[in-house]
């Protein structure tokens, strides 16, 4: 009987080398909302353009949460957020050869 080895040493060591490079990562989105302030008499305010501002979008536990990001740390987490695709998308490569490989070897 044929001993299974998958994924191989090779394929881990693969995957390993390729995440190593997809760092920060990231889950959900980016918006730009516009928010009021608390300043007494703001102009911005008072004309209805308000204020711009971003925020996360992102799932804890199921639920839908969200976080004010910071405008000097959105193209950040934009970037963060692309790598976590990648990384997903490397998942389901994985996966996929995977099964390709087991298939074979019977
Ligand atoms: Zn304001």
């Amino acid at each position: 009987m044929k001993i299974h080895r998958v994924p191989t040493d090779e394929q881990r060591k693969r995957f390993f080398r390729q995440i190593a490079k997809l760092w920060p990562v990231a889950k959900g989105s980016v918006a730009e909302v516009r928010k009021p302030c608390t300043r007494p008499g703001c102009k911005a305010c008072a004309e209805g353009r308000k204020h711009p501002a971003f925020i996360l979008g992102y799932k804890e536990a199921g639920k839908r949460r969200c976080l004010y990001v910071p405008a000097d740390r959105v193209a950040a987490l934009r970037k963060a957020i692309a790598n976590g695709r990648r990384i997903e998308q490397l998942l389901s490569e994985y996966g996929a050869e995977m099964v390709k490989q087991a298939r074979k070897q019977r």
